[in-house]
């Protein structure tokens, strides 16, 4: 997590729990992008320094059902969505294997399965080549790995390597070619016992090309996806959340119409999305620009 997620996390009320919950502080990262490896701060506050964080999702995620459930939500796992249904653009019921849910306003948060834009048929645009990223968890010790995470980037793709906690690394690499196999290690962490089999995600940079409608919001990977290297996605899922439900809440008070709700969200993400891209093309022409034969256009 970057230090800029501390205080959306203390504003939800986790901020007494951020410190238990919370592991491998460091003060920046290392980056090999482009030029020689550097160390690049996160800054600081008066001199005391911004510090990042890693979260472990298990526990980050019960964490933040748990704050659900204090404010009040009725919170209901394990249950299987089976259709959703549009009826004049609105999203009335869902139609679950326990029944049927009717609500006033339906938040998809559904991550990179995108459950609501599979229902509507709502197609996504693509902003970059395919990206796949692999990542992983090694055991161990890797010294050099301890004081901060670092980012390298090369022809072929760059890796992210970082030290969760005690005895405990995660790496991720995109390879532009998508040519990491099975048994593939970053350097730093060869030797090392691999926790389980190296995982993938689609990491495309992608945005549904409806984001909204009269009752109904895509929130986080739902909505749109940008690869690891925007550092953001976490930061962007709760706010993208947090913007929806004030819409719903303007909505239901009766401050905005269902329409003028769904086109504000629409239009701020998709502003927001095209900054990001903007940004981030301009990180990876920087390695392009250093990296005669890199095989990527982003
Ligand atoms: C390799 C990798 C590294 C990354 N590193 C970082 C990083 O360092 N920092 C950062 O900020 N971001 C990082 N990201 C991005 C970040 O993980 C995502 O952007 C973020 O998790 C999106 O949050 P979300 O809540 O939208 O979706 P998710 O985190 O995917 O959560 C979606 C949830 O919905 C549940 N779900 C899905 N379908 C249903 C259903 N039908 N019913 C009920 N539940 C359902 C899923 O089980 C899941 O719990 C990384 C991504 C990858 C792939």
């Amino acid at each position: 997590m970057h230090p800029g997620v501390r205080p959306i996390l203390e504003q939800l009320g986790l901020g007494g729990r951020i410190d238990a919950l919370a592991s491998g502080f460091h003060e920046g990262i290392w980056s090999e992008w482009g030029g020689p490896a550097h160390f690049q701060s996160f800054g600081s506050d008066d001199g005391v320094p911004w510090q990042g964080f890693h979260l472990w999702r298990p526990d980050f995620d019960t964490a933040m059902l748990l704050l659900a459930a204090e404010a009040g939500a009725d919170v209901r796992r394990g249950v299987a969505v089976s259709s959703i249904a549009e009826e004049h653009g609105a999203i009335r019921h869902v139609k679950t294997d326990q029944g049927t849910i009717t609500a006033r306003t339906l938040i998809d948060a559904s991550g990179r399965v995108r459950h609501l834009a599979r229902q509507l048929d709502v197609p996504y645009r693509s902003r970059s080549p395919r990206l796949i990223a692999r990542y992983g968890y090694v055991k161990g010790s890797c010294p050099v790995r301890d004081e901060a995470p670092k980012i390298s980037g090369g022809r072929d793709g760059w890796t992210w390597t970082a030290k969760i906690r005690d005895g405990l690394y995660q790496w991720t690499r995109v390879d532009f070619n998508d040519m990491a196999n099975d048994n593939w290690l970053p350097t730093e962490f060869q030797g090392m016992a691999p926790l389980s089999r190296t995982r993938g995600a689609d990491v495309t940079w992608r945005i549904a090309e409806r984001l909204a409608g009269p009752n109904w919001f895509m929130t986080g990977d739902a909505a749109a996806t940008l690869d690891p290297t925007s550092s953001r996605g976490v930061l962007k899922s709760i706010l993208t959340a947090m913007m929806a439900g004030h819409l719903a809440d303007a909505t239901i008070g009766g401050r905005l119409t269902p329409l003028q709700a769904a086109s504000s969200y629409h239009d701020w993400l998709l502003d927001w999305f095209d900054k990001d891209v903007k940004q981030m093309k301009q990180f990876y022409h920087l390695l392009q620009d250093a990296t005669p034969g890199m095989s990527i256009d982003v």
